[in-house]
């Protein structure tokens, strides 16, 4: 028999913004879809009009056009479903797979108290299963109210999760539950049924929280006599205390970690690990790589933990092997005039110093200031420590001088005639390297600073070593 096409999809409900726990359950869907050469799909589950925001909506979708997890149309809303999930009532009416409960809130309450008292477990009374068709008319004719409420067979439902295997429930276990509320409103087990099914759903893959809902809803696809998908459930998101993740440790939603300068391949590849690996010691991928090497039956059982060190590892990695091409693309993404003055070259050559000292967008936007305008910050812990008094300003004015006399502006010159102005001042090269890169940074840190010179070029070293002069030593004594 030929194996149906993957299909696969993300089903969002807009009551929040995309954090990290959906946007991995959209990879993993979209890495499933993308390994098996099959196909993505997005459905909005916006049914409670009270906490579903268009707003929602609009980031959730934002955020995974950012993370480049570009689904497949049709993009489904439930909210322009009623029709179907009407008829899909309708239909489980009709062949007698459901029925409609007349139990008022207030007597549903005395039966659950009634059974608390008694210390037992609660369950839904059977009241209006099984009663005569001529009740059942005489009910609706005189206005009562009712859910529709599934009958739940005899006997077992198991199924077979990519991840966590056999999963196997009493039926008994299960209350007939309710698929239609009283105003009429499909609830979200039935839902989600409806549209996996219509939309030829293959394989369900979502947060360990549904596999409770999933025998629920195989009884639904048996009563509908519709085929059921195969399931796989992801674990949790841990924070490090080993806690569901809450907003201390990262359920940030994704914009924030976009707003705070990690780039979108960083980020998945984040993602990717908690849960997975490929059972090597490899822990970088490219979007490539990890479309190569997903497979989902090397899914973690056990919660992953958020780890932001290591989120901050991967992600100064991704900007270590990312091209400056890339990395300017990426940064004027979000803004698009950085740095329009200078030439794409230069850039590029700057990118290709610094890139390996920062971890996101933001971070080496910050520590490049210096490249493009004359630094208006020393650090003051330096300049105290490094430029102590009017001896520095000696040995600057000596290096300017050589400076301006050299023949070639490359870095091994420009290293050799430091070393050269401190022999002839009688002191050591490093005398000069602190405050020469002082002078020309603000910074006491950097990349090499020969390396650093060549690139400002002869006319901006010169201009900002004899600024310093001006500003350096800081208390004049
Ligand atoms: N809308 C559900 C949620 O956000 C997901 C439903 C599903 O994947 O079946 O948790």
């Amino acid at each position: 028999m030929n194996k149906p096409p993957i299909r696969v999809r993300f089903a969002p409900s807009p009551t929040g913004q995309l954090h990290l726990g959906g946007a991995r359950t959209a990879l993993f869907n979209w890495l499933y879809a993308q390994h098996h050469g099959g196909e993505f799909f997005l459905r909005i589950e916006d049914t409670d009009r009270e906490r579903s925001k268009e707003e929602y909506t609009g980031q959730i979708i934002g955020s995974l056009d950012w993370l480049g997890l570009q689904w497949s149309e049709p993009l489904l809303f439930q909210s322009e479903r009623t029709g179907a999930y009407k008829n899909a009532i309708h239909k489980l009416l009709d062949n007698g797979s459901t029925y409609r409960c007349f139990l008022t809130r207030d007597e549903l309450d005395r039966a659950r108290e009634k059974a608390q008292a008694k210390g037992g477990d609660f369950r839904v009374p059977k009241t209006y299963r099984d009663i005569p068709l001529q009740e059942q008319k005489r009910l609706l004719n005189a206005g009562q109210s009712f859910t529709v409420r599934l009958k739940i067979p005899p006997g077992k439902t198991l199924f077979k999760d990519h991840i966590y295997g056999d999963i196997s429930v009493n039926n008994e276990e299960i209350d007939d539950f309710i698929i239609a509320r009283s105003d009429g409103t499909p609830t979200y087990n039935f839902t989600v049924v409806v549209d996996d099914y219509t939309m030829g759903i293959s394989h369900v893959i979502r947060g360990e929280d549904h596999i409770s809902n999933t025998p629920k809803q195989l009884l639904i696809y048996e009563a509908l006599g519709y085929p059921a998908p195969e399931f796989a459930h992801l674990p949790m998101i841990l924070g490090p205390d080993k806690k569901r993740l809450s907003k201390r440790h990262g359920a940030a939603g994704i914009q924030e970690f976009r707003d705070t300068g990690y780039s979108a391949d960083a980020l998945l590849n984040y993602l990717v690990m908690l849960g997975w690996n490929p059972g090597t010691e490899k822990e970088l991928f490219t979007r490539e790589e990890m479309v190569a090497h997903f497979d989902i039956r090397k899914v973690q059982k056990k919660g992953a933990v958020y780890d932001e060190k290591k989120l901050h590892w991967i992600a100064g990695q991704h900007l270590a092997r990312a091209s400056e091409d890339e990395i300017l693309q990426a940064i004027r993404g979000e803004e698009p005039n950085w740095q329009r003055h200078a030439k794409d070259e230069y850039i590029h050559h700057v990118l290709k110093l610094m890139k390996i000292r920062g971890k996101t967008l933001n971070e080496l936007k910050d520590m490049t200031g210096y490249f493009f305008s004359d630094p208006l910050k020393f650090d003051p812990n330096t300049a105290a420590k490094r430029w102590k008094d009017k001896s520095v300003n000696k040995l600057i004015e000596k290096y300017i001088q050589r400076l301006e006399n050299a023949a070639k502006w490359a870095a091994a010159d420009l290293d050799a005639a430091l070393r050269a102005t401190a022999e002839d001042m009688a002191v050591s090269a490093a005398k000069l390297i602190h405050p020469v890169r002082l002078a020309v940074s603000g910074q006491s840190q950097g990349p090499g600073l020969f390396e650093l010179l060549e690139l400002l070029g002869k006319m901006t070293c010169i201009r900002r070593l004899r600024k310093s002069l001006t500003i350096f030593p800081l208390t004049n004594d």
